[in-house]
């Protein structure tokens, strides 16, 4: 990590990322935007909301669970899990998706916790050569291989629930720790096809990246816990570790993807600014972890040079160094998407049905 680069003195956005400016006390604009958006929750009046909610699907419908928990097993969505059935009385069905890289051990945990749970847990394991292909052709083409998972979990989620029959999507996305900054990170289902296009039939893809029937689809609900209650990490650790022996705490590295390293390489090659780098921005900020120490794991798990592993990661993927030539040209943007403003319409309006 270069350190002669101007940081924000509250978060370690550095300078380099798009639109930052700092203010008189060197606090940066995401800085800024983050106390306007979320010093102000009344979090008892979510919490209602929430309990509201709940009460319209539990025992409802006609499938035999009240809800479905997209489970990685990583905190939140454990947690997320945990608190719907203890603390709510919901019946979830905890639904895991297997994107080839999950790190060892992942798995072994989420069955042993829908066990201790008393949970069903419905598990999708499309076949990896497949997956490394999509992920091959999606890093040559766009010069990133997260395009497809970011495009293959949500997908995975809405057929998962549509097969079960199932109303209501409860994730534990918490945007104040986990979002990815929106200068990055949109991607939607017309990009990737113009990205996948030049390789697969629409038929190959279909079932795992694109949608089953929008109007089905419309019939779902989708939230995300975090933005119901207050998301106190420490305590999350703690109820975690004593009820199901998770093993892990607030200064464990972060993700649960062994591609992370590999792809926040690549992406910081070509954007200036590394994964690692706005993720611990977003728990700085959040009070979670030191600004000091946030420094220190970046630098360490961030390097300039190639990361150890990397030749044999992107072999898998059916790739070797020579897309990395002309990395810093390419970008997702290039590729045609579809109008961003009737997509946010019709998610806005789905959010603000019962
Ligand atoms: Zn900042």
């Amino acid at each position: 990590m270069t350190e002669d680069i101007r940081r924000c003195t509250r978060c370690i956005l550095p300078e380099n990322y798009p639109y930052v400016d700092f203010d008189e006390k060197g606090v940066c604009r995401v800085c800024r935007e983050f106390d306007e958006k979320y010093s102000n929750i009344d979090w008892d009046e979510r919490e209602k909301k929430l309990s509201t909610m709940l009460d319209r699907y539990r025992g409802k419908g006609k499938s035999k669970y009240d809800c479905m928990v997209p489970f990685s097993g990583g905190k939140d969505s454990t947690y997320t899990l945990w608190l719907l059935k203890n603390k709510y009385g919901m019946n979830p069905l905890a639904f895991n998706l297997d994107n080839g890289f999950a790190e060892d051990g992942v798995l072994a945990f989420v069955k042993k916790a829908a066990d201790r749970l008393n949970v069903d847990l419905y598990t999708y394991s499309p076949s990896k050569e497949f997956l490394y292909e999509v992920y091959g052709h999606s890093l040559r083409e766009s010069g990133e291989f997260c395009t497809a998972c970011v495009v293959l979990i949500p997908t995975a989620i809405f057929r998962a629930a549509d097969i079960h029959g199932i109303k209501l999507i409860a994730g534990g996305f918490s945007d104040i720790t986990e979002a990815p900054p929106p200068e990055f990170a949109y991607i939607d289902r017309v990009f990737f096809w113009n990205i996948m296009k030049s390789r697969f039939s629409k038929k190959e893809l279909a079932w795992d990246f694109f949608f089953p029937s929008w109007k089905r689809m419309f019939g779902v609900k989708y939230f995300n816990l975090p933005d119901y209650i207050e998301w106190d990490l420490p305590m999350i650790y703690d109820t975690l570790n004593r009820e199901l022996d998770f093993k892990k705490n607030l200064s464990d590295i972060r993700y649960d993807c062994q591609g992370t390293l590999y792809s926040s390489y690549i992406f910081k090659q070509r954007n200036g600014v590394g994964k690692y780098e706005f993720l611990y921005a977003n728990m700085v900020r959040a009070g979670l972890i030191d600004r000091a120490e946030a420094l220190k794991i970046v630098a360490e798990r961030e390097p300039d040079e190639i990361p150890v592993g990397f030749d044999e990661f992107i072999g898998r993927l059916h790739c070797d160094r020579s897309f990395l030539k002309e990395n810093e040209n390419r970008s997702i943007f290039d590729f045609k998407t579809r109008n961003k403003f009737i997509r946010k319409l019709a998610i806005k309006i789905r959010e603000m049905l019962p």
